[in-house]
């Protein structure tokens, strides 16, 4: 495991009046782009050679490395150029979902925004809850085998990408039936199904709160708000009953993009204590808890009950939404403050502050 210590002494070599701020080319790239120019950072993009028409259209990027694939960030050489190019890495969902946790914990040398620990704590989903659970989240029930069914449940496939092979089922015997649908539309491997996690499944609307750990303010900020839009699922609603079951449908759960929301303000006091008690928690289990921002998943009932079923430690695509602004951030700081912009402006104040070393890990 890449220690603290390894990370500062990259930073200690880093040109520190020529910092740049680097991401992969995908998922909040030009949210986390604009934000770093518009606090003066130079930014780096690595990214694929069909995608490199995005950083042309919104010429955001200064330098631009191609990669064939992601995992090419474990090469020497490339990791080499980050830290020439002096880069602090801004981590998105586009790490997780092409490097394994433990390459990015023990193979990527260069310094990155956020808590290299806490990834372990993500990852694992026993993890994720213990630590939600201790936070005094309120969790949806989760059942340990198919056996347990006993009411409406969601089947999650470990590392689904957009909630592609997501199920429903109401026992156990519609959970084989589906199993067995899944495996047949290819949207499921036999190898997979014991990995599936069952979660009861929570009837609400979805709502995803972005929050903001800054390490040189002590305090979590709440930066905005988005709910997914989310193919099949929001299709459904358009095909009448009838023929939802001639043809039998499944919901499937494939993010295509994401939608601003403000919220009844009664509903602020909860999430804002939930943000402040999943950093005093993350504190606790990897010091110094959470660096930079971190999104809660979470359905809100009829009865304004707050679930959380997951937790991303890292900037979320939902935060996109507040490019510019977003009301949450209007309040707090005035116009043009958003999460990518967030990012620069405590990265900023951690070098004025001779304090780089406690952003970055
Ligand atoms: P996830 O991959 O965990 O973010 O889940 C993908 C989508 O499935 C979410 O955006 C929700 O629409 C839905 N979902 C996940 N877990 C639950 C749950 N426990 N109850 C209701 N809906 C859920």
């Amino acid at each position: 495991m890449i220690t603290r210590e390894e990370i500062s002494q990259l930073i200690a070599e880093y040109n520190l009046k020529r910092l740049a701020i680097g991401t992969i080319g995908s998922h909040s790239a030009l949210n986390i782009f604009k934000g770093a120019k518009e606090e003066g950072f130079k930014t780096v993009c690595i990214c694929r050679e069909s995608d490199t028409i995005v950083y042309k259209k919104f010429p955001l990027a200064d330098e631009i490395i191609i990669v064939s694939n992601f995992a090419e960030l474990l090469d020497d050489k490339v990791q080499e150029k980050l830290r020439r190019f002096n880069t602090i890495i801004v981590p998105h969902g586009s790490f997780t979902a092409y490097l394994s946790t433990e390459e990015l914990m023990n193979r990527f040398y260069v310094p990155m925004f956020g808590n290299r620990q806490l990834l372990r704590w993500e990852a694992d989903r026993e993890k994720q809850a213990e630590w939600l659970r201790r936070a005094g989240l309120r969790l949806p029930k989760t059942f340990k085998n198919p056996e347990e069914i006993n009411c409406l449940v969601i089947a999650k496939l470990p590392g689904a990408k957009g909630g592609r092979g997501y199920f429903l089922a109401n026992s156990t015997e519609a959970f084989q039936k589906k199993v067995g649908e899944m495996i047949r539309r290819g949207l499921l491997k036999k190898e997979d199904v014991a990995h599936i996690h069952l979660q009861e499944y929570v009837l609400g609307v979805n709502v995803y709160p972005h929050y903001f750990s800054s390490i040189i303010h002590d305090d979590v900020e709440f930066l905005g708000v988005d709910k997914r839009y989310e193919s099949a699922v929001d299709a459904i609603g358009r095909v009448p009953a009838a023929e939802q079951l001639e043809i039998d449908v499944s919901p499937t759960y494939t993010i295509v993009g994401n939608i601003p929301l403000t919220l009844r303000e009664s509903l602020l006091p909860e999430l804002l204590r939930m943000g402040d008690n999943v950093q005093k928690t993350a504190k606790e289990l990897a010091p110094p808890g959470i660096i930079g921002p971190f999104c809660l998943e979470t359905v809100v009932t009829d009865n304004l009950e707050i679930y959380t079923f997951e937790i991303s430690a890292r900037i979320v695509a939902g935060t996109n939404v507040g490019i510019g602004t977003s009301p949450y951030a209007y309040l707090k700081y005035g116009e043009k403050m958003y999460t990518g912009r967030r990012i620069a402006l405590e990265i900023k104040e951690a070098l004025r502050k001779g304090r780089i070393r406690d952003v970055v890990a």
